[in-house]
């Protein structure tokens, strides 16, 4: 089940990052050296995207980024672009669902969207990898942070 904690207020989905899959599932320990994190929210990440442009975001004032009166604001259009293009993934559509529909159909649709036809665990937004059964493809890519073909 993805955690609803690893909703971060830009909408973007931990549960599905590769430095909180790598660290979930220990990859280091087989021999991966990728970086580990254990999602924005609960590290109250410094976010390079947002936060450290946002005073709303600094101080706390808003839990998601569409509460916030110039929702979407520049950066997170910014972000939410590169997010579509290259990971599969609208932190903007993920917050319109959050505002629509509540946090938890966002995640129910989370999971059916990432779930790995093999093990049924998340695969990677940043590469399409599962990190629970199909590790040694990682070994294989160019670049960790692409899907492949691209
Ligand atoms: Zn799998």
């Amino acid at each position: 089940m993805h955690k609803r904690e690893l909703i971060a207020p830009c909408g973007m989905n931990c549960n599905v990052c590769s430095a909180y899959l790598a660290c979930l599932n220990d990859v280091r320990s087989k021999g991966i050296r990728v970086p580990y994190c254990t999602g924005c929210r609960p590290r109250d990440k410094k976010c390079a995207f947002l936060k450290k442009r946002c005073a709303l975001l600094i101080e706390g004032k808003v839990e998601y980024c569409h509460q916030c009166p110039n929702f979407p604001c520049r950066n997170l259009k910014h972000l939410d672009e590169r997010y579509r293009k290259l990971y599969r993934m609208s932190m903007i559509d993920n917050l319109k669902c959050i505002r629509q529909n509540g946090i938890g159909r966002l995640l129910v649709r989370e999971e059916e969207k990432w779930r790995c036809p093999e093990c049924g665990e998340a695969v990677c937004c940043h590469n399409g990898i599962c990190y629970n059964c199909s590790l040694e493809k990682i070994k294989s890519r160019k670049k960790l942070y692409r899907w492949e073909d691209e």
